[in-house]
């Protein structure tokens, strides 16, 4: 019997996420890039998001238009002059990016490697940086969306300072989730974006960046669109985007972020992700699937699960069915290892984990795929 009701899936990925009905009722209106109300909402939405990371005395947040990418992207852009030279603790597929960003940019970059399942090793970091004194930068990814693995930020930031480097943190999928306290943590830039942990939509991406160094850029930019600076100073000068707002995002992250405060800021953010974490990883275990990274290196906010072994599984068909019953999963990033990934974050709650088990246990059973333990 198949049964069809018009009704959105609930999205088990690391962006786009699943938003609440006042997120999305938020976008009903037109903005103006030239009312004062507009910008006095995109002022609101940066100043939040600096006291998320609490860097008032300290940093600034420029926002801009775009996917997380461009952000990073505009980040080493503006940051790192064209004679600066990067190192790259390497642990995953977003590690892999901005070595490939870098590459565009044709600024200078150093790989250290990491297997995928171990996180960034902060004295191998210490060690590299001590070893090449024309590395001005450290690129490192916090939460590697690619695995799930959680990168020891706070030490590698300690290691890098020690060193007399400036250190750019891509935190996309960590920010507002897992606290970073620009107040005892030295970093220079944290990038993150309005879909993930925030639970906006998806569209437009900012950079929190220690203002010194910010002022200190202008000229860096090999690109007009992406130069944060230039986007900064004329914010400053007249309260208005630089180029076409994405005003509908703007307004859903202001909601959003309304929200979060009333659920109890980033401890009650952590606590719910973490929850679903808990109930997903024990939900499947129950099925017999197990996560791909140890425990102690899990994030709660995407988990790595390997496939099952059967021959009668095929990722594609999974996906499909487990889509007809409501919930879209997303595939492995990994080469070597056959894996699937599910988000724990998103407006989702363990209620919404266990009905996630429930469909991949039926659908597994359906692909006469052997589950249990
Ligand atoms: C989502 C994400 C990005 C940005 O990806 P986009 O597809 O450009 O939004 C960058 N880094 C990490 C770690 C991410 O999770």
């Amino acid at each position: 019997m198949s049964m069809f009701i018009d009704r959105d899936p609930l999205l088990l990925t690391p962006g786009p996420l699943t938003t609440t009905l006042r997120t999305k009722q938020a976008m009903l209106h037109d903005w103006g890039s030239w009312d004062a109300a507009f910008n006095r909402m995109t002022g609101d939405v940066c100043r939040q998001l600096v006291d998320i990371a609490h860097g008032a005395d300290t940093h600034v947040c420029v926002p801009l238009q775009g996917s997380g990418t461009f952000s990073v992207e505009a980040a080493l852009g503006t940051l790192v002059p064209r004679n600066g030279k990067v190192l790259v603790p390497n642990n995953g597929a977003y590690c892999a990016r901005i070595l490939k960003i870098l590459g565009y940019l044709g600024r200078s970059a150093v790989e250290l490697r990491f297997a995928e399942d171990q996180p960034a090793d902060p004295a191998a970091i210490e060690v590299a940086l001590a070893a090449d004194p024309s590395i001005t930068h450290v690129a490192q990814v916090h939460c590697e969306t690619g695995t799930g693995i959680l990168n020891p930020l706070a030490d590698i930031a300690d290691a890098v300072a020690r060193q007399g480097r400036e250190l750019i943190v891509d935190a996309m999928s960590s920010f507002g989730a897992i606290d970073i306290d620009l107040r005892t943590t030295p970093i220079t830039a944290l990038v993150a974006a309005s879909g993930k942990c925030l639970e906006g939509v998806p569209g437009m991406a900012f950079v929190i960046a220690r203002k010194t160094a910010l002022e200190a850029a202008a000229g860096n930019c090999h690109s007009l669109a992406m130069d944060l600076h230039d986007q900064w100073a004329y914010m400053q000068k007249t309260t208005q985007w630089r180029f076409t707002p994405p005003t509908h995002v703007v307004v859903a992250l202001h909601s959003a972020l309304e929200q979060y405060a009333e659920e109890g800021g980033l401890p009650a953010r952590h606590a719910r992700y973490a929850a679903n974490c808990r109930a997903l990883v024990d939900g499947m275990a129950g099925l017999g699937l197990r996560p791909f990274l140890a425990p102690a290196h899990q994030a709660p906010i995407i988990v790595t699960f390997h496939a099952p072994g059967s021959s009668s599984y095929d990722f594609q068909a999974f996906y499909q069915a487990v889509r007809a019953r409501g919930f879209i999963l997303y595939p492995g990033k990994l080469t070597e290892v056959d894996t699937f990934r599910v988000g724990c974050i998103g407006a989702l709650t363990p209620l919404d984990m266990q009905k996630v088990v429930d469909a991949v246990g039926a659908t597994l059973r359906d692909m006469k795929v052997a589950v249990g333990n």
